[in-house]
């Protein structure tokens, strides 16, 4: 299938160990617009680690904002911090987001909502942002989301759970050091890291695809079998590979789409708050109906990583929180669609039968949606 889609790349990828050196050298031509002052979003994993906010290169007139990751970034939360830095110091030069894909995305918004009035709310979908926003940078210190290289901020609203999508999110420059990674903690690091895994092979089991995505696909996959089958976390290439395996999942999903894990995915996070990466797993783990030897080697990954998947979780789901989610996971008829063609069809999550229908839709056997072997 033909996708004639006109993709805006990262302006600026610097990537090796110890390219985070260089931040202050790539920023310091950028100071001079606006107020003249960077915002540096950095993960709260790193308040308090004097050596590395040390080496973060912040003059006395830039700000640093320590970001709390529990919950995944919403629009209350964007439109808070720009509300906040216009009134105490007006616009900034830039934003640069040090982080995993919850801050990534915290600085591609907040670039957005400098120069775009009214709530980011009313901005999250396609295209629907009316300005470019400042010049934003991001540097991940956990890789998988694809994050750093998406046109999308992912907000979770009062009514959606949906990016601020178009060219203008996409960062002006990445800075991609796999030095940073390595304190990610294994579960953690596993979960992230299946992201690109599973968008890799949702880009490449799909009917909306064109070749540019199987290339990215095939590349990711090469590099997820190393690092999480075949490599120690310890081997030196370990963080390199994943690092550019996530840039690769990401790009892959530029000319294609996500599919069936992401949809039910979507549901887990907007309904019961489950985090996007651990929840992609949940789902995965159970559709081996939809995703076959991907999902055997997935759990091949699971073994050999000695990680712990959470299953069985529908035990305690009411009918409202089942429908809840399928609402959501319904919603997204773009990844059916990609998944299954404009047809649809019946599939299995683990031993439950349900119904891929778009319109009127509803999981056959409610209780044990996504309930794994109950
Ligand atoms: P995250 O940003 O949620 O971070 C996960 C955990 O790792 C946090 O506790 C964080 O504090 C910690 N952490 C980060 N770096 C660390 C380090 N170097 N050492 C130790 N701990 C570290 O993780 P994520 O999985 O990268 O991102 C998930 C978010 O990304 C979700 O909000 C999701 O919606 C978003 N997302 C965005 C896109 C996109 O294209 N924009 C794609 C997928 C997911
Ligand atoms: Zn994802």
């Amino acid at each position: 299938m033909n996708l004639f889609r006109n993709f805006k790349s990262v302006t600026k990828t610097c990537y090796g160990r110890g390219s985070f050196g260089k931040l202050g050298e790539i920023l310091d031509p950028h100071r001079s617009a606006n107020k003249q002052f960077f915002i540096f979003l950095v993960d709260y994993y790193f308040e308090g680690k004097a050596d590395f906010i040390a080496r973060i290169p912040a003059t006395a007139e830039d700000e640093i904002i320590f970001c709390s990751t529990k919950k995944e970034p919403t629009t209350e939360q964007i439109d808070g911090l720009r509300d906040d830095i216009l009134a105490r110091r007006g616009l900034p030069a830039g934003v640069i987001g040090i982080g995993g894909g919850n801050v990534m995305d915290v600085a591609k918004a907040l670039s957005l909502m400098f120069t775009n009035e009214g709530s980011s709310v009313q901005y999250q979908g396609l295209n629907l942002i009316k300005k470019p926003g400042i010049y934003h940078c991001g540097v991940p210190t956990i890789s998988g989301t694809g994050a750093e290289v998406s046109m999308t901020a992912v907000l979770t609203g009062p009514v959606k759970k949906l990016g601020l999508k178009c060219d203008w999110t996409v960062f002006d420059q990445i800075v991609l050091d796999p030095d940073l990674i390595a304190t990610v903690p294994t579960d953690q690091w596993f979960y992230t890291g299946m992201d690109t895994y599973i968008h890799s092979v949702e880009a490449i089991t799909g009917t909306k695809k064109n070749t540019f995505a199987e290339a990215y696909s095939e590349k990711s996959l090469e590099m997820c079998r190393e690092v999480f089958l075949r490599m120690d976390r310890e081997d030196v290439k370990s963080d390199e590979f994943l690092m550019v395996a996530s840039y690769m999942g990401g790009l892959s999903l530029t000319y294609s789409e996500v599919g069936v894990c992401h949809a039910l995915s979507y549901g887990l996070g907007k309904v019961l708050e489950i985090h996007h990466c651990i929840a992609n797993c949940i789902a995965f783990n159970q559709l081996e109906d939809v995703y076959g030897d991907y999902v055997q080697e997935f759990k091949g990954m699971v073994k050999h990583n000695k990680v712990n998947i959470p299953q069985g979780l529908a035990q305690d789901w009411s009918e409202e929180t089942i429908s809840a989610m399928a609402e959501v996971a319904y919603n997204l008829p773009h990844m059916w669609d990609h998944a299954f063609g404009s047809t649809g069809r019946t599939f299995r999550i683990g031993s439950v039968k349900v119904l891929d229908k778009r319109e009127g839709s509803r999981v056959l056997d409610g209780p044990s949606f996504l309930g794994g072997d109950r």
